[in-house]
């Protein structure tokens, strides 16, 4: 029913712990993601009826290799030795129909060695806000983990107040974090580690030579990945390296938001006092991480100082790397084709305009496809100044109505989704997901209420990790 081929589990047994999920009480489907079970060749009506206690953790599906993975990592910059899948459970590996391999993991599915004074749950919140955001960053064409289903459990989860439980069943190119190779480095385990790099070598960048290539090529993808994000508004929140997956998918979506106002320095996240994870400091941290993930490579390498150099030498290429990236992105958003480095002028001079009135950055940027966008800029002048600028560069209509999303999930969307589900009504959900899968469309009837942004009333200052 599930082509599964476990590679991970046919790695040394000291990387992960081997278990089942804890059992739930009375399982209750919440919704199943059709399209992408056909994308992994599972069959959507087995999973909603049969297939139901496999979501929840009830029941281990034929060659499934269920296992928790061990991590380490850098928590807002502190060392953390002991992490890995403390709510989360690997199945395994599923093969869909054209060769590519997935991972299927159940989030909130209990109890691990990894699970420190959590009780390795999750409640409904957080699982749908997971759901929604990874399958609208997925149809707005960005890397990311998936949502393949969300169950609830019939238990109740205690936070502050008692909560309903949840599993997410979210589906990625593989759940190896930059942590993962920390951990090993670390612990002084250079042939886990050696073993580790050539699994993911051989499933992400078979291209790659070697540590020294598995970097730049984990480098090019992230850069591509944080470019990405900076063009849709996506602040993640918790970029820890062990939030960092080593394929260059978004993982992890906890206190994640995306921006209405635009500014640099905007946080969502309750636990980034400082501001460290702040939409523009994105790259930085990334790049930041990235040293992290170099550092946990030097075993494998002979001579340490030489190799420290080159490793050195490879980092320094992030800045033009990820500025290429990003040059392309918010060209394409702007529909110049072709960009150079002289379209920087054009694209930082919009942003400037942003953010002096704290322009809704989704809303601005659809606008300006229809010409519409001076509503949107508090100081008029400068802008029309702009926009003759941008005119006479011949901006290409139709590479920016692909390129700028009409809605995004929205905070004070979101939030009211949950509120609505908590109190046993699904269907803000299912609507929401169904218009945030066409983002690129005219606005209609079932996507324009998306489009709004939040009243000062509305609008959420704060996003708990809420686990
Ligand atoms: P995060 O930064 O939210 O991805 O989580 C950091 C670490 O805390 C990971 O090792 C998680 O598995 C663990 N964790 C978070 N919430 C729980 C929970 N409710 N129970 C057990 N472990 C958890
Ligand atoms: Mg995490």
């Amino acid at each position: 029913m599930i082509r599964f081929d476990n590679s991970y589990a046919r790695l040394p047994e000291r990387m992960f712990n081997r278990q089942t999920a804890a059992p739930v009480g009375a399982p209750k489907l919440i919704a199943v993601n059709r399209d992408l079970a056909a994308r992994l060749g599972i069959d959507a009506d087995w999973l909603a009826g049969a297939g139901l206690d496999v979501l929840a953790g009830n029941v281990v599906p034929d060659g499934a290799a269920p296992l928790a993975q061990a991590y380490a990592g850098h928590q807002f910059g502190h060392w953390n030795p002991g992490l890995g899948d403390g709510r989360a459970l690997l199945l395994g590996e599923v093969l869909a129909p054209d060769g590519a391999r997935f991972d299927l993991q159940l989030k909130g599915s209990g109890p691990t060695p990894y699970s420190r004074r959590g009780d390795g749950r999750a409640w409904l919140g957080p699982v749908l806000r997971e759901y929604i955001v990874s399958e609208a960053m997925a149809a707005m064409g960005l890397p990311t983990t998936r949502a393949l289903a969300a169950v609830e459990t019939g238990e109740t989860v205690w936070r502050e107040t008692g909560l309903p439980g949840a599993v997410l069943t979210r589906v990625a190119a593989s759940h190896i974090r930059v942590g993962t190779f920390q951990l090993f480095a670390a612990m002084g385990d250079t042939e886990a580690l050696a073993a580790l790099t050539d699994h993911v070598i051989a499933r992400h960048y078979p291209q790659a030579q070697g540590p020294e290539g598995l970097l730049r090529a984990v480098m090019q993808a992230q850069a591509a990945l944080i470019a990405r994000w900076m063009g849709v508004g996506f602040i993640h929140g918790v970029m820890n390296t062990d939030n960092m997956a080593v394929s260059g998918e978004t993982i992890d979506y906890g206190p994640c938001a995306f921006m209405d106002g635009y500014h640099p320095m905007t946080v969502f996240s309750s636990i980034d006092a400082q501001g460290r994870y702040a939409y523009g400091n994105q790259p930085r941290i990334a790049l930041w991480n990235l040293a992290q993930f170099a550092t946990a490579l030097l075993p494998l390498l002979d001579d340490r100082e030489a190799a420290v150099a080159r490793l050195t030498a490879i980092l320094e290429g992030f800045p033009d790397i990820y500025e290429a990236e990003r040059r392309a992105v918010f060209a394409a958003k702007l529909g110049l084709v072709a960009p150079t480095p002289d379209d920087d002028g054009l694209i930082d001079g919009l942003l400037d305009l942003m953010q002096a009135g704290q322009s809704d950055f989704t809303q601005t940027f659809a606008a300006l496809a229809s010409d519409s966008a001076e509503g949107h800029i508090l100081d008029r002048a400068a802008f029309t100044d702009w926009r003759a600028r941008w005119s006479a560069r011949g901006p290409d209509m139709e590479l920016m109505a692909r390129s700028n999303p009409q809605i995004i999930p929205r905070n004070h969307q979101i939030e009211a989704v949950i509120t609505a589900a908590v109190a046993g009504d699904y269907a803000p959900f299912h609507a929401m997901n169904a218009a945030l899968s066409r983002p690129f469309a005219p606005l209609d009837a079932a996507t324009r209420p998306y489009a709004a942004a939040p009243t000062e009333g509305e609008r959420v200052a704060r996003t708990f990790c809420g686990t």
